[in-house]
């Protein structure tokens, strides 16, 4: 570990953080740089997240190699090589916190800022952290991490952190507000995840947030403002357990367990949103159970009346393959979503442009028996599941060479070679044909089709259904358990991060 002797505190910082300065002084390089000598990184670019913890088969944009390791000590690779837990767990008796990422800051440092003009920082291995002022600047570092303190300002200056493991951020203690980042307000602490698997200019910005704090921001964005109220609770236990289980089958194998986005949930942070908080707080605590544990409640947007089982559209295995994620209704799911728009769409895409996409997936998913296919002479809807949605496509190649595609991974691998949001492929329930040297696609609905279907659930508290009538359609044998929460439980998220603060 780097030592120097010559650390000062800004003299304007005054006596508290001299005090604080001769503790951490060990632990904390520095060197200066003048400011507006900042060299802010390469390109510019933030990259949304990837492919999903919720669809099967996530492989889409990011570049992980399967060998990864960054030697941090969290930093857990997305790949991992431990295996997930076979068992659903059971539903917490005190509220958990959450790990949400909410940004793959990639090619410039992660930007943070609070309205008190300043933040907490500590090495994950390291004694005492240190406070800086806002906005700060993180880069990551091969050894560490490099910190610009008031970045973008005339008193500018830099510090230089040797750390194997994440840099942990906080609000100051005694101080009201949240951590902001890109504009956004978030809640709780955050970890900032060097990626050197993905590449030197690469951070994973990740909130740590109380479950039942996280939720209402799930649910200000999932849903539509003038929705019932029914709705939103109905959704607030879908997501709840919903959460729960990504915790479990993510805990020891990721440095997160959810995406803030449509690969997981969708999460605008913190919310002001009364109908969001009030559908949080009125059933807080409730999970949904099966034998004893919690469901993974996947749902969508809109089945189109052609709902999947949760073992085709999302993951196989004992979590899945279970009674409430089942397809068990015989023949249609009438009276769900026929009025949603999105319940019937066409799309159309050149056939140049479908092999090129599905060329370009299959050989970074490392799928030999998907590609690459040399044109499409024809493409058909293999197998169909006991409602009619399909789940398989049988390709022939100009070649003559045939191909059969899960139905779920079709639409992955357009929408990984989607350019923005116009040409997004919105389900796999599709019948396709070709015409004129394009993919005609007729299609249902919008997502996996697994669950609760939020349109459908809509419709049905429009007709006075309860929240758990409508669980009770979308989740066929689950039932609600509500959990005792120990009272002033957010107490959890400081004694996660460990280290006492200034
Ligand atoms: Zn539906």
């Amino acid at each position: 570990m780097a030592v120097n002797s010559g650390w000062q505190p800004p003299t304007n910082y005054g006596h508290f953080f001299a005090v604080l300065a001769a503790m951490v002084i060990v632990c904390w390089g520095y060197m200066t740089i003048p400011s507006g000598c900042e060299t802010q990184g390469a390109a510019r670019t933030r990259s949304t997240l990837p492919s999903s913890p919720l669809e099967k088969n996530p492989v889409g944009s990011v570049g992980d190699s399967a060998n990864a390791s960054n030697g941090g000590v969290t930093d857990i690779v997305e790949k991992p090589r431990t295996p997930p837990p076979l068992e659903r767990p059971f539903p917490p008796t005190t509220q958990p916190n959450i790990r949400v990422r909410v940004a793959a800051v990639r090619g410039e440092p992660v930007q943070l800022t609070h309205p008190s003009g300043w933040l907490w920082l500590k090495g994950q291995n390291m004694q005492a952290g240190q406070t800086f002022r806002t906005p700060i600047a993180v880069y990551p570092m091969e050894d560490g991490w490099r910190i610009v303190q008031a970045n973008g300002t005339t008193q500018a200056s830099n510090f230089r952190l040797v750390e194997s493991g994440a840099l942990q951020v906080q609000e100051p203690q005694n101080v009201q507000g949240n951590i902001q980042f890109g504009g956004i307000a978030y809640l709780g602490s955050a970890n900032i995840v060097r990626r050197a698997d993905v590449d030197a200019n690469a951070s994973d910005l990740v909130f740590i947030v109380p479950l039942e704090e996280y939720l209402p921001g799930v649910l200000a964005k999932e849903l539509f403002k003038g929705w019932h109220s029914n709705t939103y609770q109905a959704q607030a236990i879908a997501a709840r357990s919903y959460a729960a289980c990504e915790m479990e089958w993510w805990r020891n194998r990721r440095h997160y367990d959810v995406v803030a986005g449509q690969a997981s949930q969708a999460w605008v942070g913190a919310t002001s949103d009364a109908k969001s908080l009030d559908a949080v707080a009125n059933t807080r605590g409730q999970y949904l159970v099966f034998d004893g544990r919690v469901v993974p409640a996947y749902y969508s947007s809109c089945c189109g009346g052609l709902p999947s089982s949760a073992a085709d559209s999302i993951r196989d295995g004992t979590w899945t393959q279970i009674d409430p994620l089942n397809v068990t209704e015989k023949g249609r799911r009438t009276q769900c979503c026929e009025k949603a728009p999105v319940a019937k769409w066409q799309m159309s895409y050149s056939i140049a442009e479908t092999v090129d996409r599905m060329n370009q997936w299959s050989k970074q998913a490392g799928r030999k028996d998907l590609g690459p296919m040399n044109g499409i002479k024809s493409f058909v809807v293999g197998d169909k599941n006991s409602v009619g949605r399909s789940k398989t496509f049988l390709i022939t190649d100009r070649n003559g060479k045939r191909f059969i595609w899960d139905a779920p991974d079709f639409r992955v691998a357009m929408n990984a070679g989607a350019n923005g949001s116009r040409d997004v492929l919105k389900s796999s329930a599709l019948e396709p044909r070709l015409e004129k040297g394009r993919l005609i696609l007729d299609g249902r609905g919008y997502g996996h089709g697994a669950g609760m279907c939020q349109y459908g659930a809509e419709f049905m508290a429009n007709s006075n259904r309860s929240p758990s009538a409508i669980l009770q359609r979308y989740y066929p044998g689950a039932i609600i358990v509500t959990m005792a929460q120990t009272p002033g439980d957010s107490a959890t998220t400081a004694a996660l991060i460990g280290a006492p603060r200034p």
